[in-house]
């Protein structure tokens, strides 16, 4: 595979991970993953980043807020300057 070729498909590893790519891309991607662990590795970090972003997504506000509330009161029971 040419370098050209090997970029188009490594751009559309992202889709691939959304699941946007149409059937035939979608196997033609499927079987270079298959075979290279470059894209392989992208397509591990795009899913832990979404498993991420998803996490973050889930936190309600309140609970945040909650948490910095409780970091900013440690700090001053420390004797640190807000
Ligand atoms: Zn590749």
């Amino acid at each position: 595979m040419n370098a050209v070729a090997h970029r188009r498909l490594r751009r559309s590893v992202s889709a691939f991970a959304d699941a946007e790519l149409p059937r035939l891309d979608r196997t033609r991607v499927g079987r270079h993953l298959a075979d290279c662990p470059g894209c392989r590795n992208d397509l591990e970090v795009i899913r832990a980043v979404k498993v991420s972003l998803d996490r973050l997504g889930r936190r309600r506000p309140v609970a945040v807020a909650s948490a910095r509330l409780a970091h900013f009161a440690q700090r001053l029971g420390a004797g640190a300057t807000p």
